[in-house]
């Protein structure tokens, strides 16, 4: 949908004031509908017929759109980053996740951003999260990003514990075709691959978010040596400051998968139930422990074997998004053709739906 078409010096004929009335043109959103006009607090819109009664959903390519576009529905999350909140567009009734992080940096880091933004933009792939758009304004970044109504897969694992095989499977299919799609095509390394970045629907749908974020964290001047996200799922040879490549997204893919079938994190503290002393010990645990390994006696073979194709401490030993997406461990439920959309909306329903 384009914006503009703003007439505010149009005359209205409003509904007639009972309020019956009023409420066939009150929308839940505060806009006013009489006959191709929409009209609230932010001003007046000409809209054709059809798009009144039913207008049109926003697309990716329509980047028109702007803050004042939207009302702010509630927090439905909080990151190291930033605060994340379910908003909905006032002439479209359409729901969307505003993403805003605070961060007050110079001009010429503030171009690198929106720059990289732009490239997060043009990302079109099912099993990617959408950016339809991003602003600089007043020392934050906000990024305009598809709804996910099942919230994250950290959040979803809180309710279910732990994820059984089969739709485990499903799950990971759909990871690794986002993954190939990041890696393959547009030649991105995710670097922040976790549960919390797996987000999931009502419709069974999982895609990857927040790619490309930590890259522009990571490389705005400045801004390189504040990392404040989680270590946990971080590659051996990206915490030792190596040369780094796209299987290092393949190594966060298998300990969020591990961490899923097994409702824990796969490295534990050396005394047991006191907790990491601090972020070094992890590291180092990380670096010089041998990989983690799925447990032959709770596991199928395809998922342990697929589990060590993925955490490998060297990593030339492990597969590629295109490589694993052949591995037994997914045809293995291939025919039972898995539907994720009950299993996701059996742990609670969605916040809100369009
Ligand atoms: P960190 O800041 O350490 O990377 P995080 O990934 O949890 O952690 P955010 O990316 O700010 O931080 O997200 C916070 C939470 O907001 C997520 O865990 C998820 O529950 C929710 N969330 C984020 N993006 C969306 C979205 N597009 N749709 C629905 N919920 C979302
Ligand atoms: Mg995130």
């Amino acid at each position: 949908m384009k914006k503009g078409n703003l007439a505010p010096n149009l005359k209205l004929s409003l509904p007639p004031p009972d309020e019956v009335a009023l409420s066939k043109f009150l929308t839940e959103s505060g806009t006013f509908k009489d006959g191709d006009l929409l009209v609230n607090r932010d001003g007046v819109r000409v809209v054709s017929q059809n798009q009144v009664e039913a207008p049109s959903l926003i697309r990716p390519s329509d980047n028109q759109l702007s803050l004042a576009d939207f009302d702010a529905v509630k927090v439905i999350g909080k990151g190291n980053g930033g605060i994340v909140r379910l908003v909905q567009h006032k002439w479209t009734g359409q729901f969307f996740a505003l993403k805003v992080i605070q961060m007050n940096i110079e001009e010429s880091a503030r171009r690198h951003i929106a720059q990289e933004l732009k490239i997060n933009q043009s990302s079109q792939c099912p099993y990617v999260v959408v950016c339809y758009q991003s602003f600089y304004d007043n020392g934050a970044i906000s990024i305009i990003l598809e709804y996910m109504d099942g919230g994250s897969l950290a959040d979803f694992l809180k309710k279910v514990r732990t994820i059984p095989e089969p739709y485990l499977a499903a799950i990971c299919k759909q990871v690794l075709k986002g993954l190939w799609y990041l890696h393959h095509e547009k030649h991105i390394i995710h670097r922040d691959l976790k549960p919390s970045n797996l987000l999931v629907n009502h419709r069974g749908e999982v895609k990857i978010t927040d790619f490309g974020v930590s890259a522009i964290l990571a490389s705005t001047s400045g801004l390189a040596n504040t990392f404040v996200g989680t270590y946990n799922y971080m590659s051996p040879e990206r915490i030792v400051g190596s040369t780094y490549g796209y299987r290092s997204d393949i190594w966060s893919l298998g300990l969020v998968l591990l961490e899923c079938a097994t409702g824990q994190f796969p490295y534990s503290p050396p005394q047991p139930g006191e907790g990491w002393i601090n972020v070094y010990e992890l590291m180092e645990t990380i670096v010089d422990h041998p990989a983690p390994r799925a447990p032959s006696d709770l596991f199928s073979p395809e998922f342990c074997s697929f589990i060590s194709a993925c955490i490998q401490k060297d990593p030339k030993d492990r597969l590629s998004a295109n490589e694993l997406m052949t591995h037994p461990f997914l045809s293995k439920f291939g025919d039972l053709d898995i539907d994720l959309a009950p299993y996701f909306t059996s742990a609670g329903p969605p916040l809100a739906t369009l």
